[in-house]
């Protein structure tokens, strides 16, 4: 019998592929009424927001696929329109490549640093994130846009955050494309999700739901509080509907959050544990508005980097899908971040949204609210901090030597969107099925 802990994306996406396999001795276990994790849609009033905007782009055919398959024709093609309020002014995302409107002096700040940072040494390779902003976009650049809105994300001091993570999602502007964007000459696309597509109904929870619709062991309601070795392999304790449960299982796969999951184990050595609290992540709050005026915004997503604006990003679903607000009203959802370990006030964060909403113009003085709505994720994000290698590795060595396959975003501990969770998923179904030990010779 093959456990799997958590049933977001990447544990319903391996119970899929076990299935697939033609093994139905399975089970996931689902601490929430719901499964999806990270990637549920909630409803209210007419309303369906997610977990912060989640649109579906991927490289990945398999995975493209995989998603056509399970949401069958609710799926729509969008052009990405995205922008970036800075100086009282809307510029489109990406910031570097659109720079017109702005104050003439924030441009020539942003070209000339783009110069002076070409002119540096080729191939001194950047020690930090910050380093690796300042030389992939020069300084003006940085301290206009890069530097406060990466500070705002992540909570976290930028020169002690690693660059492996960056490979191949930020490409390096061309000075070219960025002169013409200056001029206001805005004729091109740039960045892998600047086509996407997003469920027609539903909201991206569309796509969990239809993934654990194919599947037959799916257990909600059950929260994993211990894990043990034992001669039957691993023995896993759970609160079913406040009963106390155990199963035992000859193959575990997990997508448990690993500061989480580490503590649940028993005979989890000291360095691994030490490992697991010294992770860094940010803590996800986002609030859902409904707003009794049609059409506050054309747009689907705008960042925010100025400090005073609470809010990194807010986006407006409605623009996403038409189906996820009721005619003649707007919606709104608004993404704050906080450090791991931090306890928002959430009745005063939601005041102070509000509050920022209108002095940013998003919201006019007479607006009625519909609808308010806040919901907290303990992991938003993983922080590539300059141990997080060290830290991960030490943790799933140990991991697999306990038989405990680590799977999707907070079980690999890495910056996976919705695809790479759903291959992770696939990738820790297919070793749960090898052969292990002698056998195997
Ligand atoms: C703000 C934000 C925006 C995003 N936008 C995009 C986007 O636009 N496009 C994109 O492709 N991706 C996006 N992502 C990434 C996407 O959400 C993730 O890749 C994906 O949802 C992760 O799935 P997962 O199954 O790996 O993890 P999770 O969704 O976290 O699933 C883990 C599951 O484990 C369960 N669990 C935890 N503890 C226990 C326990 N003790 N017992 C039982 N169950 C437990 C949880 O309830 C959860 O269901 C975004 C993420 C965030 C935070």
């Amino acid at each position: 019998m093959i456990g799997i802990l958590g049933g977001g994306l990447a544990g319903l996406s391996a119970a899929y592929h076990l299935e697939r396999a033609g093994r139905t001795d399975y089970v996931v276990l689902e601490r929430e009424d719901r499964p999806g994790g990270l990637s549920r849609s909630w409803s209210a009033k007419g309303y369906t927001f997610d977990s912060g905007p989640h649109i579906i782009y991927t490289r990945d055919e398999y995975a493209m696929g995989l998603i056509r398959t399970f949401l069958r024709g609710n799926l729509a093609r969008k052009r990405r329109e995205n922008w970036i309020w800075l100086c009282r002014t809307l510029v489109k995302y990406p910031f570097e490549t659109f720079l017109h409107g702005l104050p003439p002096k924030v441009i020539m700040d942003c070209l000339e640093g783009v110069l002076d940072a070409r002119k540096c040494e080729p191939g001194t390779r950047p020690a930090n994130f910050r380093e690796w902003i300042l030389q992939t976009f020069g300084e003006g650049i940085a301290r206009h846009y890069f530097i406060p809105y990466n500070q705002k994300v992540w909570k976290y001091p930028l020169e002690r955050m690693g660059i492996d993570w960056i490979q191949g999602r930020v490409p390096s502007p061309d000075i070219r494309d960025m002169m013409r964007g200056a001029l206001g000459i805005q004729d091109r696309d740039f960045g892998p999700n600047a086509m996407f597509h997003y469920p027609v109904r539903g909201g991206i929870g569309s796509l969990p739901a239809a993934m654990a619709a194919t599947i037959g062991n799916l257990r909600t309601g059950c929260t994993v509080t211990g894990i043990a070795r034992s001669p039957g392999g691993l023995d896993v304790d759970f609160l079913f509907r406040g009963r106390e449960s155990s199963m035992t299982f000859s193959g575990l796969v997990s997508t448990i959050p690993l500061p989480d999951l580490v503590p649940l184990i028993h005979d989890a050595p000291p360095e691994v544990r030490a490992a697991a609290r010294s992770l860094v992540f940010t803590r996800l709050l986002c609030m859902g508005i409904g707003v009794e005026r049609a059409g506050i915004s054309d747009k689907h997503s705008i960042y925010y980097p100025e400090k005073g604006l609470l809010f990194n990003r807010i986006s407006f679903p409605m623009n996403m899908a038409r189906s996820t607000a009721p005619r003649g009203k707007s919606s709104i959802l608004v993404e704050v971040t906080f450090r791991k370990g931090e306890r928002p006030d959430t009745g005063k964060t939601a005041a102070r949204i509000v509050d920022d909403l209108r002095s940013a113009g998003v919201l006019g003085r007479n607006d009625r609210l519909d609808h308010r709505e806040v919901r907290t994720c303990d992991h938003g994000y993983v922080v590539y901090d300059l141990d997080h290698r060290r830290n991960v590795d030490t943790i799933h060595r140990w991991l697999g030597e306990a038989g405990i396959l680590p799977a999707g975003r907070f079980g690999e501990w890495e910056y996976h969107n919705m695809d790479r969770s759903i291959l992770s998923g696939r990738r820790a179904a297919e070793e749960a099925l090898r052969p292990r030990g002698p056998a195997a010779q």
